[in-house]
């Protein structure tokens, strides 16, 4: 099979390969493109993307540059078709909001309809007039798309927890439970090292889960995103079965833990057998019955825990300690969004009826205007070789390679202030007022490699000292 389309997309999209379909900033829809395959119901177009902008034929999207727009089809194939036509026959001028999508409305609920789900009418919508873009997947739109069967680790903690459990293309990175997958896809990524040369190791993903369902879904997933060789998932209890894969270690030098009781499977992850199943084979109800340990013997193995709850962590630290854990350490995510965009005018007033804006914002707004009027009659007032910059901003506007507009097919208010219109304005960054979610707590831990007797003959005899 081909490369994954998530290490790499190519330029173009493909039949029966996965895309994200964006409607709005927050609302992503996957979906696998599906080739053309003649009449559907009546459909030549085959299946068909239904949403609030309009409905979107696979074949429209199929073979596209990433990142394309996508206009609605003129042709309303779906439910919204249907009930635009109810409604119409009803008489009903309501109609026309149905298709008057805002990019602000993002509760909209879209359906994937295949062929078979579709209406045999064809309703020819004229004022259809939204669009999508179609984007090819990524672990970070994955996450946001992603069908939810548990919690899932969201980008701003797998992206710091890869970093600094050292996973880099070549690493092999054990992880339980699987979830959802969210980490998988990320984790994938990370040690992706595609066909190492002789005596490498390739990058690799265990991944381990014990819910059956989830197992065989994920299974499905993994494996219609072209991951299957390098994410191996394991239907096991990890607490029960431990780390190994078809009786073999896997060799890990990387570990991640989602799961409820962390502290019940780091005896397994152990370089030395553990005692809990010295005593008599499975204090800890093991059923391994050779024990082999499923770490990397040849590095310092790094490993990250998520947990909710604070007592979760007390007990997993106090396990790190007792198995030799060091360098033990916590860290929360406290992701805040930053939304960054240009005021033109520099009014942050809300005219809305029963809205009271505060005297700080009245305020701001009329120091702002002050300040806009005051610059246009610096401006008007210079002796000026109609070249200056109009600095309209906080920050200089673009070079002034782009101060001759009307060159650049701009608009009368480019020609006058030089400065291309996306840019004109202050730009102005509102941070989330406070941060709103708790994800996990993440302990940090590493377990250094064994040195023995011999590892230290070696060494002596290959680095000699004082010689
Ligand atoms: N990290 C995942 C993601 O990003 O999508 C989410 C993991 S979810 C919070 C925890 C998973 O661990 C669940 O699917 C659960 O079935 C699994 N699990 C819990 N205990 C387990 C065990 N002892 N062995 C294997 N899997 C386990």
């Amino acid at each position: 099979h081909g490369i994954s389309p998530f290490l790499d997309p190519g330029p173009h999209t493909k039949a029966n390969s996965l895309a994200i379909l964006q409607l709005s900033r927050d609302n992503l829809l996957p979906v696998y493109l599906q080739p053309p395959t003649g009449e559907h119901d009546g459909y030549a177009e085959g299946a068909v993307v239904n949403t609030r902008y309009g409905s979107f034929p696979h074949s429209t999207m199929l073979n596209v540059q990433w990142g394309s727009q996508i206009r609605a089809s003129k042709v309303d194939t779906g439910s919204r078709g249907r009930s635009l036509k109810r409604k119409r026959e009803e008489g009903d001028d309501a109609c026309r909001e149905a298709t008057g999508a805002s990019e602000k409305d993002n509760d909209d609920s879209a359906t994937a309809a295949t062929g078979d789900s579709t209406p045999a009418v064809k309703q020819a919508v004229a004022d259809t007039s939204g669009f999508i873009h179609v984007l090819p997947p990524t672990p970070e739109l994955w996450t946001t798309s992603l069908p939810h069967r548990t919690q899932v680790v969201y980008t701003p903690d797998y992206s710091y927890i890869l970093h600094r459990i050292r996973a880099r293309p070549g690493s092999v990175l054990v992880e339980a439970g699987a979830g959802s997958g969210s980490f998988t896809h990320a984790a994938v990524r990370a040690v992706y090292n595609g066909y190492p040369a002789e005596g490498r190791r390739k990058g690799k993903v265990f991944s381990f889960e014990f819910h059956e369902q989830r197992y065989h879904k994920m299974r499905k997933e993994l494996s219609d995103h072209g991951l299957d060789g390098l994410a191996h998932l394991t239907h096991r209890d990890v607490y029960d079965g431990g780390f190994l894969v078809d009786g073999n270690s896997p060799e890990a030098d990387a570990v991640f833990l989602d799961l409820p009781a962390p502290w019940e499977a780091l005896p397994l992850l152990s370089r030395r057998r553990p005692a809990s199943l010295d005593m008599n084979g499975s204090a800890t109800g093991s059923k391994q019955i050779k024990w082999v340990s499923p770490l990397n013997p040849n590095k310092s193995v790094y490993l990250c825990t998520f947990s909710p709850c604070i007592e979760q962590v007390t007990r997993t630290v106090s396990a790190m300690r007792r198995l030799g854990w060091v360098d033990i350490d916590m860290v929360e995510i406290a992701n805040r969004k930053l939304h960054t965009s240009r005021e033109r005018v520099g009014l942050n007033l809300n005219f809305d009826r029963g809205v009271n804006n505060s005297a700080h914002d009245v305020e701001e707004a009329i120091t702002r205007l002050a300040e806009i009027e005051s610059r246009f009659r610096d401006h008007a007032a210079k002796p000026g070789d109609g070249d200056e910059e109009m600095d309209s901003g906080d920050e200089a506007a673009g070079p002034s390679g782009q101060n001759s507009a009307a060159t650049n097919g701009g608009t009368s208010a480019e020609a006058t202030s030089g400065t291309p219109r996306w840019m004109e304005g202050r730009l102005i960054t509102r941070g989330e007022p406070e941060i709103k979610t708790h994800t996990s707590y993440l302990v940090f831990a590493v377990l250094p490699r064994e040195w023995t007797e011999e590892d230290e003959a070696a060494a002596a005899a290959k680095f000699p000292v004082g010689k």
